[in-house]
């Protein structure tokens, strides 16, 4: 089944001011291997998007489903199993732990799922290879270049193999002509391994890339 599908989601927050609903009716599913570029202005509600589609809230109405399986109808510790197992999250900014490795940090989340250390070590280790940081797997992240932490935070994303992968601004910290290099990686990677993705991004170049745009309007998506 499709590794995501939002169906008729809602969710608003209690301001000052009133309710303020962000999402009404929002749909959208996303196929293996399709990977969808979410473009709209700061406010309209990507990140409340990426974080229902993340388990990390909860829809006031509507459904989420993860590889078919509807959340809504799990508990916290099952929601929590699928984020760890099944979806991979990248942010804009690295959200590496400094007093860990490189190699450390990739290896952490496959031992949160119960990877024994060795084998998440070799694993982490043919991860930043791909992603050119072979030379890099006993840095910390305070002796890495901008690019090069936030490729450790893509292969992190990967270490658990997941079905989805989610990003918010994945390359929105980096210049212009290294976020192009780290993208580009992402997004090969992210094919080769036949992920579904949505990434958030305001980079129409970046966006274009991708197989197809979505934005927000009125709380709903639509095609960008
Ligand atoms: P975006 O990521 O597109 O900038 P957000 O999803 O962060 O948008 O926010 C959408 C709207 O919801 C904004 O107006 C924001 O101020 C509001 N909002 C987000 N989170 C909360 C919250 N926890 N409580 C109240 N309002 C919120
Ligand atoms: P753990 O104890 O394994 O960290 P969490 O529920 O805190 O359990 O996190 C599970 C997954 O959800 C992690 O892979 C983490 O990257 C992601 N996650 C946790 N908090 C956030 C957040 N605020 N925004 C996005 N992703 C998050």
């Amino acid at each position: 089944s499709d590794p995501l599908r939002l169906a008729g989601v809602a969710r608003r927050y209690r301001t000052e001011a009133g309710a303020l609903e962000v999402l009404r009716d929002a749909d959208l599913t996303i196929a293996r291997g399709e990977i969808v570029a979410l473009v709209a202005p700061s406010g309209t509600g990507k990140s409340t998007l990426l974080h229902l589609a993340g388990l990390l809230e909860r829809p006031d109405a509507g459904e989420v489903f993860i590889a078919g399986q509807a959340a809504g109808t799990l508990d916290d510790g099952a929601r929590t199993a699928i984020r760890r197992n099944t979806i991979g999250f990248v942010y804009q900014f690295h959200h590496l732990l400094a007093e860990f490795t490189a190699v450390e940090n990739v290896m952490l989340p496959q031992m949160t799922a119960g990877v024994a250390a060795g084998q998440a070590r070799t694993r982490a280790a043919e991860l930043l290879g791909t992603f050119g940081l072979a030379a890099r797997l006993d840095h910390r992240p305070g002796k890495l270049s901008g690019g090069e932490q936030q490729r450790v935070a893509i292969a992190r994303a990967l270490a658990n193999s997941p079905a989805l992968l989610l990003a918010d601004e994945p390359t929105g910290n980096l210049d212009a002509t290294t976020a192009g290099i780290v993208f580009a990686q992402l997004l090969a990677e992210a094919r080769g391994r036949g992920l579904a993705a949505l990434i958030a991004t305001h980079n129409p170049e970046l966006a274009a890339r991708m197989d197809r745009v979505v934005t927000l309007r009125d709380g709903r998506i639509i095609p960008g």
